[in-house]
């Protein structure tokens, strides 16, 4: 699939849904792929992308923030906390918050740097063990903690099992997003990405229908 190819049926979906026309965020998830491929896109005018490693991205962004300096860049990876500083220097948005930890982190380099990254809060809804993110019996209270850090969170971020009909995973983040006053639902990918725009999704991940497979040799 191509990149125009995306837009048209995220436009689609959005109208489908009742949705305004542009609504939902596309971030083009260039983890792992040539720096030529992630040129291209951006040569086609996008500008917002998703990477899930610190250092790969601290490797490739900066160069091409110097030919694209309006290029939005956010994190949809695990965040160690010895690499918040790193993490806060460089993304515009970090969507994988799931611990006390972190948060406390993530509130103080915010301070001493003087930036303000949308944070989003990641929520395990399929309760998976060995997958990152508060699970929906703790999320209320986790959420409260982190507003009362005054961190900037901006809504809620989920990975459903692989398993499951993604959809009821998206309804239950809307759900507790809503409950906590919170807007943002990052939510979908290549393969569900229309589902999460019906449920509401603000912002979706896709990768490989956009830069093709990625090849980890
Ligand atoms: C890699 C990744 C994606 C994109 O996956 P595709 O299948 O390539 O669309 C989306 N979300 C997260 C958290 C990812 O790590």
């Amino acid at each position: 699939m191509s990149l125009p190819e995306i837009i048209s049926r995220i436009a689609t979906a959005e109208k489908a849904a009742g949705r305004n026309i542009g609504s939902t965020q596309l971030l083009a998830v260039s983890k792992v792929q040539p720096n030529e491929r992630v040129l291209n896109v951006l040569g086609q005018g996008h500008r917002i992308f998703g990477e899930n490693k610190v250092q790969e991205s601290q490797g490739k962004w900066p160069m091409f923030r110097e030919s694209f300096p309006d290029a939005i860049v956010h994190l949809i990876g695990p965040l160690q906390t010895n690499k918040v500083k790193q993490a806060v220097q460089l993304f515009d948005a970090i969507h994988t918050l799931d611990r006390l930890k972190l948060a406390n982190k993530l509130a103080a380099e915010i301070q001493l740097q003087g930036k303000s990254p949308d944070i989003f809060i990641q929520i395990n809804t399929g309760e998976e063990e060995q997958k990152a993110g508060a699970i929906p019996s703790n999320a209320d209270q986790f959420i409260s903690d982190c507003l009362a850090l005054d961190l900037p969170i901006k809504g809620l971020m989920v990975i459903p099992p692989i398993n499951e009909e993604p959809s009821l995973h998206f309804a239950l983040l809307r759900k507790i997003a809503l409950r906590n006053g919170l807007t943002g639902l990052s939510m979908g990918m290549s393969s569900d990405f229309e589902s999460a725009i019906a449920l509401g999704a603000t912002h979706i991940r896709i990768g490989s229908a956009i830069f093709g497979a990625r090849d980890y040799s």
